[in-house]
């Protein structure tokens, strides 16, 4: 019985509210045109990122671009992550296998996991997809389990995920971020648990642990 536990980055383990916060107060006066550059980027890439709009924005006004550029190599991605990441990873270690799932430009989001300190929580256990959603079927082939646990902040997804494995899987709804109020798809189920704070999820974590303990020793 193995147990795989599928963790969002954005909104869910990093508080990209505030790394944006961030980023705009670097940017200074500039931060509407940095902003502006990341939306035409996001109009146009199916995977919008800060180096992206850090490119587009190095065309018209390559000062500020290179000053940003070098305030995000220096900064500590780990600041970011939001307060009980450590013990929910804890926790779902002792469960089964984490297993961090992204999505957005691929090489910016590994770098940021790299940089959080997440890759290394995980053992390297990392996926990163322009667009999760096409790719969850993938996901579970890559990592083959009797029952998956997923956490993320968008209702949507774990709704599909739940519609692709029905009792085999677990959803968590973070409700946080832009889509905290975001419904899932007419006639998907809404998220098994949803939490505001990740730190909900621990005893979760733990009963279902106490439960797959009791399950392996008596399997009646
Ligand atoms: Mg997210």
């Amino acid at each position: 019985m193995t147990t795989v536990i599928l963790f969002d980055v954005d909104y869910t383990l990093f508080d990209t509210e505030r790394f944006r916060t961030t980023i705009s107060t670097f940017a200074g006066e500039r931060s509407f045109q940095l902003w502006e550059a990341y939306a035409a980027v996001r109009a146009t890439e199916p995977a919008a990122s800060l180096p992206a709009a850090l490119a587009r924005l190095a065309s018209n006004d390559p000062a500020t671009a290179q000053a940003l550029t070098t305030a995000l190599a220096q900064l500590d991605y780990r600041r970011f992550l939001v307060p009980g990441v450590e013990a929910v990873l804890a926790a779902a270690r002792a469960l089964g296998q984490p297993v961090i799932l992204s999505e957005g430009d691929p090489s910016f989001q590994q770098e940021k996991i790299r940089r959080a300190g997440l890759a290394e929580a995980v053992d390297g256990r990392v996926l990163v997809y322009p667009e999760k959603a096409a790719h969850l079927a993938a996901v579970v082939t890559a990592f083959p389990a009797s029952h998956y646990w997923m956490v993320d902040d968008r209702a949507r997804l774990l709704g599909w995920f739940k519609r692709l494995l029905g009792a085999r899987s677990t959803t968590v709804q973070v409700c946080r971020g832009p889509y905290a109020a975001e419904p899932p798809d007419p006639g998907d189920p809404w998220p098994d648990h949803r939490v505001a704070e990740i730190g909900a999820l621990v005893p979760l974590l733990q009963r279902a642990a106490e439960h797959s303990v009791r399950r392996s020793i008596d399997p009646a």
